[in-house]
């Protein structure tokens, strides 16, 4: 199954020469970057941003060191030796995907694309995954800035893929990112949100060991036992 992180990210990096520095800004109009494949986010000023990574020589493309790891083969980078032993070096920071504290034991996935403002709800709580859209773009920030240790990632949906699956293809990330395998204890609750059970697969939950899922007003909740 292709990673959901490949987003034909090959036309501009692949044979890329990169160098593993701590963050600088590209521009001096914007406080940060997002890593090229999981949209981690990159700043020296937001609190819990990586502020270290892998870029391009002119910076404009950072890549976080997990996913350096995951695709350096499949891109066939090459680390450029001569920042190695530079003032700048610095050693790879440990791979959390979730910080210490933050061990969300519900975890919401919202496919809608004008979902926006109710992010903000109190009924959306725990960590959030939320399809890239214009609209949920603003409120995802927006969200940002009054809590910046609350975990919201963004995902683009591909060209022509339905939101059922995306939510087939997310799910799986989602899993690794929140299961015992990156952060203790695993969470426990699934809420999806604009997808019907209908319309994703039905073995999905019982490859990640899901042991019930009901149907809710808007979407689907499954748990872990
Ligand atoms: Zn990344």
């Amino acid at each position: 199954m292709e990673d959901w992180r490949l987003q034909g990210q090959e036309k501009y990096l692949q044979n890329a020469i990169l160098e593993r520095k701590r963050y600088q800004r590209y521009s001096q109009s914007w406080d940060h970057d997002h890593c090229e494949f999981c949209w981690k986010k990159f700043s020296l000023e937001v609190p819990g941003a990586l502020q270290a990574g892998y870029a391009t020589t002119d910076n404009v493309r950072w890549i976080c060191d997990a996913c350096f790891e995951d695709f350096k083969s499949r891109f066939n980078w090459t680390v450029n030796p001569s920042r190695q032993d530079g003032t700048e070096r610095m050693e790879p920071t440990p791979v959390q995907l979730v910080r210490a504290g933050e061990t969300p034991s519900r975890v919401v996935l919202v496919l809608e694309d004008d979902f926006g403002e109710k992010i903000l709800s109190s009924a959306i709580a725990g960590a959030v995954w939320v399809v890239d859209s214009e609209k949920n773009r603003l409120y995802v920030e927006k969200a940002r800035r009054l809590d910046p240790s609350r975990p919201i990632t963004r995902f683009p949906v591909r060209e022509g893929e339905s939101l059922a699956s995306a939510c087939d293809r997310i799910i799986w990330a989602l899993d690794e990112h929140h299961s015992e395998v990156s952060q203790n204890p695993g969470y426990r609750e699934l809420e999806v949100i604009g997808v019907s059970l209908s319309d994703v697969s039905r073995t999905i939950f019982q490859d990640l060991n899901f042991t019930r899922v009901v149907t809710t007003k808007t979407g689907f909740l499954a748990t872990k036992e």
